[in-house]
């Protein structure tokens, strides 16, 4: 069977991805420094444990395990972090991702799918975006996400990697079978830390602005199922091995929810009272990120059927009040 790499394959999209893979008839070979992995979450093959900025443990398992591709998910991806420390971001995602690409050419692996992120495109003013929108990051992790796109580009033309990007949009819920889940440490995403709020695990959820230009004051996103997020990177891949050109997809569904609107569907997915209050607008944040999503549909043949608000907060709700990882 053929292996694939998988960096970030002990974290919340990366477990998920190695899960489908398994099921897709390839051999996930997960690659993860632990930082905010967990090995806990590494059920579906191989684990080599390491860092992106290690050249010489990239070579050595590129050499043992001989992938015929790469998918790259593992990155620091919390937008505030990123814009109090800027460096370390520049630092692991930036030169990570090219140590990584570097180790992957120099070895023959020339099939790269890369987790981009809608955070590239900055604050566009209500549009719904599509792959062709410019790129205007205004924080950090959007800024290195870009660099890294633009990296893969110039790779391409030098050494003939042939990539696709996914630049997600807000990916959510879970595995139905809550063999994997979302958990972070520090948790910073909306979803879960509202699940931890109805289940008193934590105060009452920060609603982060409430005077944005929207109709009810409140952030929009695109929220998208992490399995039907995971589904497009098989598709992906089989893109590549199929000897098609690189190619950019978003991956969100076009259809946006506010903050307030994700709290009402979750008191009434988990029939529970939802604590929260209003705070301050959280720095670096966007008014509104929507994808146009029917590059993904009409290319790869995508279909995003579990993601609907209710199915991602039902799939993560059973995770919370079943799953966790402790190492
Ligand atoms: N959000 C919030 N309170 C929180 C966490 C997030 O109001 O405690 C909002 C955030 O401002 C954004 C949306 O929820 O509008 C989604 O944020 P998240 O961090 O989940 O994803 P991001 O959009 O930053 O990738």
């Amino acid at each position: 069977m053929d292996k694939v790499l998988v960096t970030g394959g002990a974290g919340y999209i990366g477990s998920h991805a190695c899960k489908a893979l398994k099921a897709a008839g390839f051999i996930p070979v997960t690659y993860d420094s632990l930082v905010t992995g967990w090995e806990d979450a590494v059920k579906f093959g191989p684990f080599e444990k390491g860092d992106l900025l290690d050249r010489a443990r990239l070579d050595q398992v590129f050499n043992e395990h001989q992938p015929i591709a790469v998918m790259h998910f593992a990155a620091l991806s919390q937008v505030g972090e990123s814009m109090q420390k800027p460096g370390l971001y520049w630092q692991n995602n930036v030169e990570g991702s090219r140590n990584l690409i570097e180790a992957a050419c120099d070895a023959g692996c020339m099939n790269f799918v890369f987790s981009s992120t809608c955070a590239t495109y900055g604050d566009q003013d209500n549009v719904v975006l599509d792959e062709d929108s410019a790129q205007l990051p205004i924080n950090a992790y959007g800024g290195s996400k870009r660099a890294i796109e633009d990296m893969l580009r110039d790779f391409g033309a030098a050494t003939g990697l042939r990539h696709v990007i996914f630049r997600y949009f807000n990916v959510a819920g879970g595995d139905p079978e809550a063999e994997v889940g979302e958990f972070h440490q520090p948790e910073t995403h909306l979803i879960p830390l509202m699940l931890d709020a109805i289940a008193g695990k934590r105060d009452a959820l920060t609603v982060f602005g409430t005077d944005y230009d929207t109709p009810d004051g409140t952030c929009i996103r695109d929220y998208v199922h992490v399995c039907d997020l995971v589904d497009a990177h098989i598709l992906g891949l089989k893109w590549l091995m199929d000897g098609k050109a690189s190619r950019v997809f978003n991956l969100g569904t076009g259809t946006g929810f506010s903050v307030k609107q994700v709290i009402d569907h979750s008191r009434a997915v988990t029939n529970q009272a939802v604590p929260y209050k209003e705070g301050p607008r959280r720095p670096g944040d966007c008014t509104k990120l929507v994808s146009g999503s029917t590059r993904a549909k009409a290319e790869l043949g995508w279909a995003p059927n579990r993601s609907t608000l209710d199915q991602m907060i039902a799939d993560a709700w059973r995770w919370h009040q079943t799953g966790h990882y402790s190492k």
